[in-house]
């Protein structure tokens, strides 16, 4: 028997495990199905910013964001090797109003945060074309990070502090008595009571809770490619996503540079297995245009590799968060809807005050796994799938 049991090792899970067993909240065990951290967080693009339209999102990004920073302090294993090259948002003039109305709210939560006219948004990335941009949210601290770093320092930490880790171990079923969860069943047959039972398992919660609650996102597949620059040639400074063009731009690790570019016609998958690790066929084509456009230096990059993930986007493409509708000790955090890593650091630690009964730091009833049932969705300042 154990106390609370977290489904899933990503990023979520993690984060969760990692402050149950800081909070003291009794036996903890973390399960996952495969290698621990092998799931879309491995995937990420590691782009950390704060840019976004409603409270509860603008809080977490930024107390994540915290942790990110002081990482020795906060966690005190590892590292999140968060890299703050900035963050651009460069949009269209029909974008100005809605981008300026999120970059003012978020000043209200004193994110340092500003809209650059086009010249100054050539001081910030000097690479950056100015065709068709009107203006461009600049977070001088957004950045990047490293999701497969901050895994292993949770674990450690965790696992120092008598967290249970059990890799390749799946769950085939939670187990009830009446609406009450009371544990977890594995594949083998194995069967672990708990207290209070977490899902983190990102794309594959709609398996996980077959039979118990239909969970309301799609599977988007979504792709990064790898250039490598020539010799010589500027990589861009700041972490870049374009509202114009829409492709993302972010400088790696040596000569790399990664390019994500959202297409119109994304594939929808209906089972997160079904995604393919591989960059699919056309996709080297789809993003020279946007690239070309937002970046002309970048354009001619050879491509050296990339890969393919799933984003798991609810129709407001904000996460669930809360109790699963209509059980008890069963809980949900996923539906993060491809925007989820910075945010991590701040939701494990509300996770665990939901959990074990506390009052989390930051209100996210906003993100009541049951809100579309209550005809409720978070607005987005740029539209649907904005991400903001
Ligand atoms: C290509 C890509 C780029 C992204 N870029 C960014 C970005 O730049 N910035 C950002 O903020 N976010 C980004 N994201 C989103 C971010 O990576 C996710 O929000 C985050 O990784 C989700 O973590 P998770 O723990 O919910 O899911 P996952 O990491 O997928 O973890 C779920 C875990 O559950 C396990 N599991 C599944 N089924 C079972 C089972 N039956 N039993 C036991 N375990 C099970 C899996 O093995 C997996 O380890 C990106 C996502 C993708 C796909």
């Amino acid at each position: 028997m154990v106390d609370i049991c977290v489904i899933g090792s990503g990023l979520v899970g993690a984060s969760t495990a990692n402050a149950l067993v800081r909070d003291g909240a009794g036996r903890v065990l973390l399960l996952d199905r495969g290698n621990a951290g092998g799931g879309d967080s491995a995937l990420t693009f590691g782009m950390v910013r704060r840019h976004y339209t409603n409270p509860v999102l603008i809080q977490l990004s930024m107390a994540g964001t915290e942790i990110l920073d002081h990482w020795d302090e906060e966690v005190g294993v590892g590292s999140s090797a968060y890299v703050p090259t900035g963050y651009l948002l460069p949009v269209p003039e029909r974008l100005v109003n809605a981008c300026r109305a999120n970059v003012e709210r978020q000043q209200g939560f004193g994110l340092e945060t500003r809209l650059l006219t086009p010249s100054e948004i050539h001081e910030v990335e000097p690479l950056l074309s100015l065709e068709g941009v009107a203006a461009a949210a600049y977070e001088p601290h957004g950045g990047v990070c490293d999701s497969r770093l901050m895994i292993d320092s949770w674990l450690l930490d965790a696992l120092g502090r008598g967290l249970e880790l059990r890799q390749h171990a799946p769950v085939a079923a939670i187990t009830f008595d009446g609406d009450r969860a009371t544990g977890v069943q594995l594949a083998n047959g194995e069967r672990i009571e708990a207290g209070q039972v977490v899902v983190a398992t990102g794309g594959w919660s709609p398996e996980v809770l077959a039979g118990i609650w239909e969970v309301p996102f799609n599977l988007v597949r979504i792709q990064v490619a790898v250039l490598r620059l020539p010799p010589g040639q500027v990589a861009p400074a700041a972490v870049t996503s374009d509202a114009v063009s829409n492709v993302v731009v972010r400088s790696a690790a040596g000569r790399d540079v990664w390019v994500v570019a959202y297409q119109a016609d994304t594939p929808i998958i209906s089972v997160r297995d079904d995604c393919q690790l591989p960059l699919l066929d056309g996709y080297e084509s789809a993003i020279r245009g946007p690239l070309g456009e937002r970046f002309p230096t970048l354009a001619g990059a050879p491509l050296v590799g990339g890969w393919g993930g799933a984003y798991d986007a609810t129709p407001d493409w904000h996460p669930l968060v809360g109790q699963v509708p209509d059980t008890d000790n069963l809980w949900i955090c996923a539906g993060w809807s491809g925007h989820g890593l910075k945010s991590t650091p701040a939701i494990g630690r509300v996770m665990a005050s939901l959990v074990t009964g506390q009052t989390p730091a930051i209100d996210v009833s906003d993100l009541a796994p049951d809100r579309f049932a209550r005809g409720f969705e978070n607005p987005l300042a740029y539209g649907p799938g904005a991400r903001a």
